[in-house]
């Protein structure tokens, strides 16, 4: 066993790790500030080749293993949770679905323009009804000769209003239940297809976060993603893969935490002394620090066994919901470190814990995770 990132990896980590210091962190709290989605940066990701790290070049991306995945995705929270809840949604939900799922003609078609940042992708599986429940689709998707018409909604989708391309899971045969649920590649600027408002919400303000709204939205069958019915299956197994980002995600922002933590607390004296200099401080500091190294391993020890192949649910339920759940208390900790000073926008720790919130939401609740784990321990 090798607990070592190879030399590959911690070029890749440097690269990132500047490039969000220097072009995305100083921009942070503005855009949080004004609700800016940061279309530059998002560019710039993708002339970086970080909107499609797993995507061979052949098809336009970077060509790097899982483990790389995790690491973009971290450094890039570190800096700004908005931009890498954008640029996790585009690799893990969007490309790796179509290069895992989709048809070589799909791959060739479409795959360049997401993977390069030319273009940006959302994914759409909840709804109003089809939240942790998600085989509770409502969409429809009904066979019209050569093309499918759909029609339905789709709510909290991320990039929603910004993306060119969607990933639509809709019902194409009600009376098949979980089984008669299907996966299909849309164009947004397709007629019929029209993105609500962004959500208001408590943090990822840069992120917008709509409905989709789909009337009569008609998309060829070649659109579809794998087999007729085999929808369902594939928009979990992709959420495996989301898993890994939005752990990744939650570490960077806990990380982003601990860091703000310590410099705070060696700079800020009371009772004449750093407050560094007290136990209670360096306690949290401690062990906001240890979670936060066993949640990374268990990211990329989920990044590993997608590596290795096979199945890795249990694995990225694992790593999603231990680093989710250490993004808040390192998040809280980092604020009460900063006393009064944290509860302001004065300082992004403020912000790291409003942003650091949803890695328990989405992608799946943790009491979901807990339920994907539990039933892996029981054999169901
Ligand atoms: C900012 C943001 C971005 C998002 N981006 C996307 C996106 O890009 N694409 C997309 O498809 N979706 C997206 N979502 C939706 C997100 O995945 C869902 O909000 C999430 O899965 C939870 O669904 P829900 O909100 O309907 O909550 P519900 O499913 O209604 O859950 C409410 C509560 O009940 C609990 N609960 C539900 N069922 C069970 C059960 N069986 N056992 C125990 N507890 C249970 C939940 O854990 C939770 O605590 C996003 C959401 C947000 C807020």
């Amino acid at each position: 066993m090798d607990f070592d990132l190879t030399e590959d990896h911690l070029r890749l980590r440097e690269m990132v790790r500047d490039f969000a210091r220097s072009e995305i962190a100083p921009n942070a709290a503005a855009w949080d500030r004004d609700g800016t989605f940061p279309a530059g940066a998002v560019r710039r990701m993708g002339e970086l080749g970080l909107m499609g790290v797993q995507i061979p070049e052949a098809y336009g991306g970077a060509g790097l293993d899982p483990i790389s995945g995790a690491i973009v995705v971290e450094e890039i929270a570190r800096a700004d949770a908005s931009s890498s809840v954008i640029l996790s949604v585009n690799n893990s939900l969007v490309c790796n679905l179509i290069l895992k799922h989709g048809s070589e003609e799909q791959k060739r078609r479409i795959l360049p323009d997401l993977a390069s940042g030319r273009k940006l992708g959302c994914y759409g599986l909840s709804e109003p009804g089809a939240g942790s429940d998600s085989a509770n689709q409502k969409t429809r998707a009904v066979r019209d000769g050569s093309d499918y018409v759909l029609t339905g909604t789709k709510n909290f989708i991320t990039t929603g209003s910004e993306a060119d391309v969607a990933i639509v899971i809709a019902t194409t045969d009600p009376a098949l239940g979980k089984k008669g649920i299907s996966a299909f590649v849309v164009p947004t600027d397709t007629p019929g297809f029209r993105p609500g408002k962004p959500e208001k919400k408590m943090g990822l303000h840069a992120s917008p976060t709509t409905e989709i709204h789909l009337e009569n939205c008609r998309v060829p069958a070649p659109d579809r993603i794998g087999e007729e019915g085999a929808g369902l299956k594939i928009a979990l197994s992709t959420l495996d893969e989301g898993r890994i980002g939005i752990g990744a995600q939650a570490v960077g922002i806990a990380q982003a935490s601990l860091d703000a933590a310590i410099s705070y607390s060696k700079e800020r004296t009371q009772f004449g002394s750093p407050i560094a200099s007290f136990q209670s401080v360096q306690w949290m500091l401690a062990d906001m620090a240890t979670e936060i190294e066993a949640a990374r391993l268990l990211v990329y020890r989920a990044a590993h066994a997608k590596t290795r192949g096979g199945r890795y649910t249990r694995e990225a339920a694992m790593a999603k919901l231990f680093a989710s759940e250490t993004c808040r208390r390192a998040t809280e900790k980092a604020v009460q470190i900063h006393g009064g000073y944290g509860y302001t926008r004065d300082y992004p720790v403020e912000r790291y814990f409003r942003d650091g919130r949803i890695t328990e939401i989405y992608e799946g609740t943790s009491q979901m995770q807990r339920l994907v784990i539990a039933r892996g321990l029981l054999g169901e």
